[in-house]
């Protein structure tokens, strides 16, 4: 190990400072006269006490432990690791932008406003949907929003006994889990061999207690469900609305919308499709799009404009409520309406027809050596089913600790379900051919090694500060302290 490598956090001495704070120009008193006496501190705070030099290096050491987009590929599917230009983080961070608060008179932000409005223009376009609803700050609190809104519908009337939420074997995890908190029951149907759902299982789980069914297209095997009409032809049929899962919409920008092919609600992930970095549980954002019957039901506010003028809408009498404080996160708006800007509709297809073609350029090259967990040719993303020969106890958990040692983020591994030892890569449209091709090279020569020389893989990742944690140890006791405790 590099002496820069150790993480060394105890490095205070007394008298050291990093930083001088320009001189105090207001009165003790008067803060006294602001402030009642119990909320004034009376003792320094016991911050450790460095230099400059000593503070950059170590959060310059601590960013150096982390592995970024920004440092190389992070192929992991279902996730949309894509570049997000920097430009859009400049764009954020204007004065008019950040600095303005919730509360400001409407006169005082009719730009910011006026871009939450365009944005959901922009976003109704991609979608094919009637309004937007730009408050939910997540994936997963789109969904709940989006399925709030149809339990309302359903219930404005009178139709009070639809609380079954259908949801295919191969969803994300966010699916279920949103239809359990909007207090619903969960019928799952079985997918095919190919991953899409299976019309019979679907004819058979619907009926007059169907609240919606929940659907990725294209699904998590990164297959599009070509019976996707016939599919929210059933559902409807039953008096039921569908959901459309649009988490990871890199495979559809400019080729389909949601809404032209039987959904009634959708969600998108700004933070995945639409340029905001993610992967550090920041803020994100996930709007809903409804088809016209439910814009009503929609959480409050949505941005209306009348005439020259653009309001919040709070008096929304039919709204399924408020789910967010104020209109929801701000900046991640203003990111995704600076990459639809640079973009334009023509460069939003190609966005898409790149990804595609990526995820599919990976897959041929992969398939001698791993398992094609599905034929045909992929969307967004590609799947295997592990190795193809490999000695007995090689795993893809021990693929993906070995790209480590290569100096790749590791795809998703173990995820869908539906496929045993799942390797599910998603390289998105912002790499180039160099990149995918390091890419294949490292993974061809891991399935060398698992012949050859099986220990590498078995004792992988042998370079990083932590190798291989005891996962359900750290994730149900985690440590979040550098002190050992007592
Ligand atoms: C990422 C993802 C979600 C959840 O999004 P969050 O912003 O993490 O809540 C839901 N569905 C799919 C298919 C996803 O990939």
């Amino acid at each position: 190990m590099r002496e820069y490598d150790k993480v060394i956090f105890e490095l205070s001495q007394e008298g050291r400072r990093a930083y001088s704070l320009p001189k105090l120009d207001v009165e003790a008193r008067d803060l006294e006269d602001f402030f009642p006496e119990g909320a004034l501190r009376k003792d320094d705070l016991d911050f450790p006490q460095v230099s400059q030099q000593e503070l950059v290096r170590h959060y310059t050491h601590l960013s150096m432990k982390n592995y970024s987009l920004d440092n190389d590929f992070y192929p992991l599917g279902s996730c949309t690791m894509k570049y997000n230009p920097k430009i859009n983080e400049v764009m954020a961070r204007l004065d008019g932008f950040a600095n303005i608060h919730p509360l400001q008179e409407e006169d005082q932000v009719q730009g910011a406003l006026r871009l939450m409005y365009e944005l959901d223009l922009w976003l109704r376009e991609i979608t094919g949907m009637d309004k937007m609803s730009l408050c939910p700050g997540a994936g997963a609190h789109g969904e709940f929003a989006g399925i709030m809104t149809i339990r309302r519908y359903h219930e404005a009337r009178g139709d009070h006994k639809r609380n079954k939420i259908i949801v295919p074997d191969s969803a994300h995890g966010t699916n279920p889990a949103t239809a359990a908190m909007a207090g619903c029951e969960i019928v799952e149907v079985k997918s095919d061999g190919e991953g899409r759902v299976d019309l019979d299982s679907l004819r058979e789980a619907v009926g007059p207690d169907t609240c919606a069914l929940m659907l990725t297209n294209p699904n998590t095997a990164g297959v599009f469900e070509k019976d996707i009409e016939a599919i929210t032809q059933i559902v409807h049929e039953a008096g039921g609305l569908c959901y459309y899962d649009g988490a990871n919409a890199n495979a559809i920008l400019g080729q389909v919308r949601p809404g032209d092919t039987g959904f009634d609600v959708v969600h998108l992930n700004l933070h995945k499709t639409f340029s905001t970095p993610h992967g550090g549980g920041g803020p994100g954002a996930g709007p809903i799009g409804v088809k016209k019957d439910l814009v009503d039901y929609l959480p409050k506010p949505t941005v209306e404009k009348e005439g020259d003028h653009y309001r919040l809408d709070l008096d929304r009498k039919e709204s399924c409520g408020r789910l967010k404080d104020f209109q929801g996160h701000f900046g991640i708006m203003v990111r995704a309406y600076a990459y639809l800007l640079a973009l334009g509709a023509q460069g939003l297809k190609e966005t898409s027809t790149m990804a595609v073609l990526n995820a599919n350029y990976i897959q041929v090259a992969l398939e001698e050596d791993y398992n094609r967990a599905i034929p045909g040719l992929c969307m967004h993303e590609c799947l295997f089913g592990g190795l193809k020969e490999a000695p007995e106890g090689i795993k893809t958990l021990d693929v993906a600790k070995r790209l480590m040692d290569k100096g790749f983020h590791p795809p998703t591994v173990y995820f869908p379900l539906i496929v045993p030892e799942a390797l599910m890569i998603e390289p998105t449209e912002s790499e180039s051919k160099e990149t995918l091709d390091r890419f294949i090279q490292a993974m061809k020569e891991i399935a060398q090694e698992a012949k050859t020389a099986p220990d590498l893989l078995k004792e992988a990742p042998h370079d990083t500060p932590v190798r291989r944690p005891d996962e359900i140890l750290a994730a149900r006791k985690p440590i979040l302290s550098y002190q050992e405790e007592e």
